[in-house]
């Protein structure tokens, strides 16, 4: 709830030791999830004395505004330094916003060195393999960043509320998710992972969009209305999964995600933060100009 990503968002200010990631809506380190008790409307981290939407929403858009021109620097120096990567892993309900956030936050990095993986049903080859194995290929090499709109996490979310597997199969993965995101942190990638949290409503709200808007239309998928009955397992699924794979190295963020302007400051905030933590530095060139004839 508010008060409690208050306390949260108090810490950001606080100095980061190099390597660490922020604090900014990032889930506490050790218990349960409770999806219920984190409001989806939440604007913390956004104040203004009359907390008016339309100031609050002014003042969240100046600020994305400010953090994507930050984060265009940053990523160039991580792509300079090409020592380090970033891996972002978004999830979210279906109308959550992942693709919002891709084009309101993400979009302005330089494509060079962030590449976006959007992960659909496995194919039948996909399927021939261990489930990391779509995902290990799509993982940011040494100056990059990747951005995967679902990822591996669907492996213990679609496919637990399906029965795709048996259950023993899926219950074995949060360690081996767990275990793979370490190797991975251990050869130099900082891993965020975002889950976009909306309200039910909020998701009729926009399907109802999807369908009213011709220039929506298309994005509108009977499937969805399918997934929408299973809401509840839906959210039982995501309580677990980032309970159980909200580790030190790649620790879960939810986002307050039933304001958009909100969702997309918040997520540039946390990139921001992870970046500067980061701190990447070129390398130091080793030629002046009074060495050359021009
Ligand atoms: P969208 O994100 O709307 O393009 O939809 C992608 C679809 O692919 C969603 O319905 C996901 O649940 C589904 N999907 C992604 N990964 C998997 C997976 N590992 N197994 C089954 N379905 C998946
Ligand atoms: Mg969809």
């Amino acid at each position: 709830m508010d008060s409690r990503f208050g306390v949260i968002v108090r810490s950001v200010a606080a100095a980061l030791p190099s390597g660490m990631t922020t604090n900014f809506l990032r889930v506490p380190a050790r218990g349960l999830v409770h999806l219920s008790r984190i409001d989806p409307r939440s604007t913390a981290g956004v104040s203004v004395p009359s907390r008016d939407d339309e100031a609050l929403k002014e003042v969240a858009e100046q600020r994305l505004k400010e953090n994507r021109d930050t984060l265009q620097k940053l990523q160039y120096r991580l792509w300079a330094e090409n020592k380090r990567s970033l891996l972002v892993v978004m999830q979210g309900m279906d109308t959550s916003g992942k693709d919002g956030v891709v084009r309101h936050v993400i979009a302005g990095m330089n494509p060079e060195g962030c590449k976006v993986t959007s992960f659909k049903k496995p194919s039948e080859i996909e399927l021939d393999h261990d489930f990391l194995w779509r995902i290990h290929q799509q993982c940011p090499a040494k100056g990059e960043i990747a951005v995967f709109n679902r990822s591996h996490y669907e492996d213990v979310l679609v496919v637990r509320v399906h029965g795709l597997v048996p259950e023993p199969v899926w219950r074995a993965r949060y360690e081996t998710i767990n275990a793979f995101e370490k190797s991975l942190a251990d050869s130099g990638t900082t891993i965020v992972k975002l889950f976009l949290h909306i309200s039910k409503a909020e998701q009729k709200e926009r399907l109802l969009a999807r369908l009213a808007d011709p220039e929506k239309n298309w994005k509108f998928n009977e499937g969805d209305i399918a997934e929408r009955k299973k809401w509840a397992s839906y959210q039982r699924a995501y309580e677990e999964a980032i309970a159980k794979c909200n580790t030190p190295y790649a620790p879960w963020h939810i986002i307050p995600a039933d304001r958009k302007w909100y969702r997309n400051w918040a997520v540039s905030e946390i990139l921001v933060k992870t970046l500067e933590a980061m701190d990447p530095k070129p390398p130091k060139g080793t030629f002046t100009a009074g060495q050359f004839k021009f």
